[in-house]
């Protein structure tokens, strides 16, 4: 063997060793994101960044993503699926493609209601699905709940998104949870009956629809009122926060679970247990201008200006467990 062939075998050798030691090459992650690129990118870098594991990652719509796992099967590379929405997690779930994750980290930094009591997935940053209301033409005290909206005070002055989108369908979902079909029935077909328009595609459009004064009152998550009055802070509409004497605010999460057929799932847990402590809790909720999941971390001073607020403690499995019942309901009425 010549000098070179011994250099190429020597060069070999080191890389063979580093691989499988895992000392030069780094881990890597591979990641299937419904949340979009700019929301989850910071955090993949900064973990890189801190422990060298390397994130892949896609992103696509939650039941694209879902039914990719599912397709792709034990040959998978997903390691972990990230999404927003307990009902869509949950959904993940419950078609096997997520598997039961015992961590202490995970479980003594996320509350109870924000993960699932089977442990196949979690909750990394809370939205809150709140009031929102016009300044020029609604007193607050007027408002109260989310039932209340049902009532004739409100007729023609209610504005919502359409029930196709699963923030509705978790909305219905947790009020089935807690009312019953009978009662959840009448409360939505008072929804429908004080419609000021049909259902709008998003909350944005909900919220410009009461700026223009085509209704006076709506129910949308509050990083979409966020990112309005960032842009102007003297919008003429407020979140009020419903049912702080009853069951409190309607929230969800946006979370993740491990894959069933990851090959990594050691580093996929680890990844999620970090996600989970503060300075990446602190990253992923202010991306979005969410609040933490975790309490020890503090909120973001321009979320935390909307005020405080009694939460839903009712476990978010249950977004997932009544969705189906909620979307028939919604049809019923006539929700579109
Ligand atoms: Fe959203």
């Amino acid at each position: 063997m010549n000098k070179f062939a011994h250099y190429l075998l020597f060069i070999f050798s080191f890389f063979l060793l580093a691989s499988s030691t895992g000392l030069a090459f780094s881990q890597e992650i591979v990641v299937y994101s419904a949340r979009k690129e700019h929301l989850i990118r910071p955090v993949f870098e900064l973990y890189k960044k801190e422990t060298g594991v390397k994130i892949k990652y896609i992103t696509d719509k939650a039941p694209v993503l879902l039914q990719r796992i599912k397709a792709e099967g034990e040959n998978t590379p997903a390691d972990l699926l990230i999404t927003v929405d307990a009902g869509n997690l949950w959904h993940a779930a419950n078609e096997g493609v997520l598997q039961p994750v015992h961590s202490d980290i995970l479980t003594s930094n996320i509350p109870d209601h924000l993960r699932d009591p089977g442990n196949k997935w979690f909750g990394l940053s809370l939205r809150a699905r709140t009031i929102v209301y016009s300044t020029k033409r609604v007193k607050p005290d007027k408002l109260s709940t989310y039932e209340d909206l049902s009532t004739v005070d409100w007729k023609g002055r209610l504005v919502l998104r359409t029930s196709k989108k699963v923030y509705n369908q978790s909305l219905v979902a947790m009020l089935l949870k807690e009312h019953g079909k009978k009662k959840t029935t009448e409360i939505v077909k008072g929804w429908v009956n004080n419609f000021a328009a049909p259902p709008f595609s998003s909350d944005t459009k909900v919220m410009e629809a009461i700026i223009a004064g085509q209704g006076d009152v709506g129910i949308v998550n509050t990083y979409y009122y966020g990112r309005l009055a960032k842009k102007d802070p003297n919008i003429p509409i407020a979140l009020f926060w419903p049912n702080q004497s009853s069951s409190g605010v309607h929230i969800n999460i946006s979370g993740a679970g491990v894959v069933t057929a990851s090959k990594n799932k050691a580093a996929a847990i680890a990844f999620l247990e970090w996600l989970s402590t503060e300075k990446a809790q602190r990253i992923f909720a202010d991306v979005n201008m969410e609040y933490p999941v975790n309490s020890n971390v503090s909120i973001n001073p321009f979320v935390a200006s909307w005020g405080t607020f009694k939460q839903n403690q009712i476990n978010l499995k249950n977004t997932g467990e009544n969705q189906a019942a909620a979307i028939r309901l919604m049809d019923r009425v006539g929700y579109k």
